[in-house]
């Protein structure tokens, strides 16, 4: 849940401010949206409202050893600054660039830190958005209404990772902790360290936290793809190197990371087992022909339906080749005093126990929502591109891409939300929303996305909470940058998915 406690709808709203557009969120996407408001669209006037105190998002909440990023900065950044630094960055690099861009870009003053969302509701007699704020930091209940509400909110829930139930687990006697939620100061200096999952959290905290304690298991039920590589992008280096200015080493970089990850991908579909053994043999290389790869790093499904983690230098596996950590491939059975038995009958003893095992899945930022009074049931909207719902006026959402850096996607649903305002104004309408045409009527409604195509757990779990979608490309959440960079700015607002008031 929430870290602060609901809002008493008794009580009355120590203030209303008006804002034209409402951001929510202070996240990369956040940020990345007030950044293309008030480049885009100077005249509108705009708040983010952000529950944590300071901004970063993901970045700033989670403190596990060694967290960085598994996709490469040049497009994790935005299109609009130029990364200098390796590809791979740590949170603390992160924000330092989020950092400059609020800056570069006098962004500050636009952003309420410590507000906590609690309800949204649209009015359609006024045409407005109406946000119930908890002020964290006086206490108070703040009120902000707005006519266009930016949802930047991310999608699982800070501070309070997914802890599977196991059988037992009260009877341990040493420290349970989760990723999402690390202890501060947790000394590990020599401690027997399990850590329970193999996803990109995982990957991070071994080799990380393997440099200090005795011995780092890694614990998984079934492996996962890893893509090792230098942490470096060569063409970033030459241009470099040749006195290119930023500006364009960041376009140029950008270009051919997308150009290869696009190759990537397509060929994860068109010849999985050719891209399998390449990312096997990238492990191979360091952990040795005698490692058994088939059973800890040979997953059973193809590559790319899940995210593919990057493992910048192999660290992960040198860690293993030199002995400071270790892959157990098994089941848990039950949690013990010591540790945990797994399913084969071996107890694995830790004095540290690392839930490595993921996410709540947060839709729409865990706020309540009303339309005209009625209770939103997100799950019964179709969604129109995964940014707009059929039955929520003047609202669009920032869900990025898996495949790809989620940003990318942050930047283009910026330019669409900048021309459907600037559209609005034009034509003099104040309220748009979209729904279905007659010739999508026959339409079959779909689970929001395909589990053939994309099934990490936490979106497994929450498919009966996310929005639905159709089978033509409007009306579904594509994850495919390399088809909605062209067609996103040619979107026509006049089609007739679109209705204004
Ligand atoms: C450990 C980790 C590593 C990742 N690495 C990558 C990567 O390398 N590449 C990649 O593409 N993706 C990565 N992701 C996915 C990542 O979450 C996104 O890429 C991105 O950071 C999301 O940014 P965001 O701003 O949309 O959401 P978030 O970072 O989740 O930020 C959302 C913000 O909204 C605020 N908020 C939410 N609800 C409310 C409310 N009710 N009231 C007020 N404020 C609210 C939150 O406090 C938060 O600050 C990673 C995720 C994790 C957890």
């Amino acid at each position: 849940m929430p870290d602060t406690a609901p809002l008493q709808t008794t009580s009355h709203p120590h203030s209303v401010e008006y804002f034209d557009v409402l951001i929510v969120g202070a996240g990369i996407s956040g940020i990345g949206a007030a950044y293309h408001l008030t480049t885009q669209c100077p005249d509108k006037s705009l708040v983010v409202l952000e529950n944590e105190e300071t901004f970063g998002g993901t970045w700033w909440t989670h403190r596990y050893p060694g967290i960085r990023s598994d996709s490469d900065l040049h497009t994790f950044g935005y299109r609009f600054k130029p990364w200098r630094g390796a590809p791979i960055a740590t949170a603390e690099e992160i924000l330092s660039y989020m950092g400059e861009v609020i800056a570069e870009n006098d962004l500050a003053r636009h952003i309420r830190y410590r507000h906590h969302i609690t309800h949204a509701s649209w009015d359609s007699q006024t045409k407005l958005w109406t946000l119930e704020v908890l002020d964290k930091a006086t206490g108070l209940p703040r009120r902000f209404t707005g006519k266009f509400l930016y949802m930047c909110q991310g999608y699982y829930r800070h501070r309070q990772g997914y802890m599977p139930e196991w059988p037992n687990m009260a009877a341990y006697q040493g420290q349970l902790v989760h990723s999402e939620e690390w202890p501060e100061g947790l000394d590990y200096t020599d401690k027997r360290v399990l850590v329970i999952g193999s996803g990109a959290s995982a990957a991070t905290i071994i080799p990380a936290m393997a440099a200090k304690a005795a011995h780092v298991v890694m614990l998984q039920r079934s492996p996962t793809f890893f893509r090792v590589g230098r942490n470096a992008i060569e063409i970033a280096e030459e241009l470099r190197t040749l006195g290119v200015s930023e500006d364009w080493i960041h376009e140029i970089t950008r270009r051919k990371i997308l150009f290869e990850q696009d190759k990537f991908a397509k060929m994860s579909f068109s010849q999985p087992d050719k891209v399998k053994e390449a990312l096997l043999d990238g492990i191979r290389g360091i952990v040795g022909q005698d490692y058994d790869i088939a059973t800890h790093f040979t997953p059973r499904y193809r590559p790319w339906r899940q995210r593919v983690a990057f493992v910048p230098d192999g660290d992960l596996f040198h860690g293993i080749a030199q002995g400071k950590a270790s892959v157990v491939t098994d089941e848990i059975e039950r949690f013990s005093e010591k540790g945990v038995v797994t399913k084969s009958g071996r107890e694995l003893a830790a004095d540290i126990i690392v839930a490595a095992t993921g996410f709540h899945l947060n839709v729409l930022g865990d706020i309540a929502f009303e339309i005209d009074g009625k209770p939103l049931d997100f799950h019964e909207t179709v969604t129109y591109r995964g940014m707009m719902f059929t039955g929520i006026p003047n609202m669009v959402w920032v869900f990025g891409y898996f495949r790809a850096s989620w940003t990318l996607r942050a930047d283009l649903v910026g330019d669409f939300v900048c021309k459907l305002l600037k559209h609005m104004d034009a034509t003099g309408k104040e309220q748009v929303e979209v729904a279905l045409r007659p010739e999508d009527h026959n339409m079959p409604i779909l689970p929001w996305i395909d589990p053939e195509n994309f099934n990490p757990g936490y979106l497994m779990r929450g498919l009966h909470l996310l929005p639905q979608r159709g089978d033509k490309p409007e009306w579904m959440h594509n994850q495919d940058y390399w088809a909605e960079k062209d067609e996103f700015p040619k979107i026509d607002l006049n089609d007739a998915a679109f209705v204004y008031r």
